[in-house]
């Protein structure tokens, strides 16, 4: 099976994560301020605060914006359900935002038209979280000029998109949102096994989340409500998490990162090369926005079931069939039972149409030319 995503851990990566094997610390080491200081380095961050998942960065993300009980926290229907899931853990209500079958990410059009509608009910969200879809930017600008006009807060789920750009900036810098969280899971463009990291140029933000990924608990007196009863002292301050990235974890991140370009470079050929060999197919391939410089995490093809005699799912199950790796990112969140069961909207057109076409080819950087041909044979004898 050729799968739809895949890592790549060379030597150095390996005797990387020995080094630390053999050291005094496995965590709360030196490697995850050095990971940190690479990644806030990278995307031109002021802070970058490391965690052990994407969805622990998304959890404390919300809790440091203040969402809670009674709150809102809108996103795109088509994304993992972790971009949603968090507001569930702070207790807030979940809505969506109707994609835009260009990009796949949020309609900017959408949003503005639902902000107006929910400001005169009194509904208005408290956080709107962008995932960039398949690691291409959502229109920022348009989000952030709409925050601003109804007041709500942005992070972005970049768990897609770490070495992608928008408007000639870093994804992660936060030119446009409060906090950006990217995700280091092996399918995703570097890895650390499992990790995360929450990027954002407030202080005030990054020293809660360092707080809350770690007990909620403090060492500094500064913080504390009262004097410390000695040199043991600590005071938990807050809820808190043990949300921690290990240093093992840290190390193969910093060793990752300094190949990200490559593997981002390497992506946008395997990208073309699919554009090229899919072209007398009856499929739509991914477009690219002139604001954004994709990273590529996921090519995925649309199929124009007009021109196509079997179904769509038939066609998946006969790619899956022939040991292509296929994938369907993602089922509409409103779709999942428990999102049904918490009374979630369900009227979405544009993402009922996007998930009645939609198919992830294998794309990771290391793919051979071969792999890529027995992708496009196996779907040009189903499709023709
Ligand atoms: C992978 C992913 C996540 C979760 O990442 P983890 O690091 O596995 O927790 C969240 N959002 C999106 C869009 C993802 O693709």
């Amino acid at each position: 099976m050729i799968p739809y995503g895949k890592q790549e851990i060379i030597q150095e990566d390996i005797d990387t994560v020995v080094e630390v094997l053999k050291s005094d610390f496995l965590t709360q080491g030196p490697q995850v301020p050095l990971f940190e200081k690479a990644i806030a380095d990278y995307v031109s961050a002021e802070h970058a605060i490391a965690v052990n998942s994407a969805t622990s960065a998304l959890h404390i993300a919300c809790l440091v914006l203040g969402l809670g009980k009674g709150d809102w926290l809108w996103t795109s229907p088509i994304t993992f359900v972790a971009s949603a899931n968090c507001g569930f853990y702070c207790g807030a209500r979940v809505d969506f935002v109707d994609i835009d079958l260009e990009s796949y990410n949020l309609c900017p059009m959408a949003l503005e038209q639902k902000l107006a509608v929910a400001e005169r009910e009194g509904r208005l969200p408290k956080i709107l979280v962008a995932v960039h879809m398949a690691g291409q930017a959502c229109d920022m600008q348009s989000i952030h000029r709409l925050s601003q006009r109804y007041g709500f807060s942005i992070i972005e789920d970049a768990s897609h998109a770490i070495g992608g750009r928008y408007l000639n900036q870093s994804i992660g810098s936060c030119r446009y949102s409060d906090i950006t969280v990217f995700s280091f899971h092996p399918v995703k463009i570097v890895t650390t096994a499992e990790g995360g990291v929450a990027t954002t140029n407030n202080a005030g933000l990054a020293k809660k989340m360092c707080l809350y990924r770690s007990h909620g608990v403090t060492r500094d007196a500064e913080d504390m409500t009262e004097v410390p009863h000695g040199a043991w002292y600590y005071q938990q301050v807050a809820l808190g998490f043990n949300y921690r990235m290990t240093d093992i974890q840290a190390a193969l991140g910093v060793s990752q990162l300094k190949r990200i370009n490559d593997f981002v470079k390497k992506r946008h050929m395997v990208a073309s090369k699919y554009d090229q060999q899919l072209r007398s197919l009856p499929v739509v391939v991914p477009r690219r926005s002139s604001a954004s410089y994709s990273a590529f995490h996921l090519y995925i093809i649309r199929l124009k079931l007009a021109e196509i005699s079997l179904s769509h799912r038939e066609v998946f199950e006969q790619l899956r069939q022939n040991n292509i790796g296929v994938n369907l990112h993602y089922i509409p969140l409103y779709k999942q039972p428990y999102y049904r069961a918490e009374g979630c909207s369900e009227d979405f057109p544009n993402a009922e149409k996007y998930y009645s076409e939609a198919i992830s080819l294998p794309m990771f950087h290391h793919i051979s030319d071969e792999q890529i041909n027995t992708v496009v044979e196996a779907l040009r004898k189903i499709l023709l």
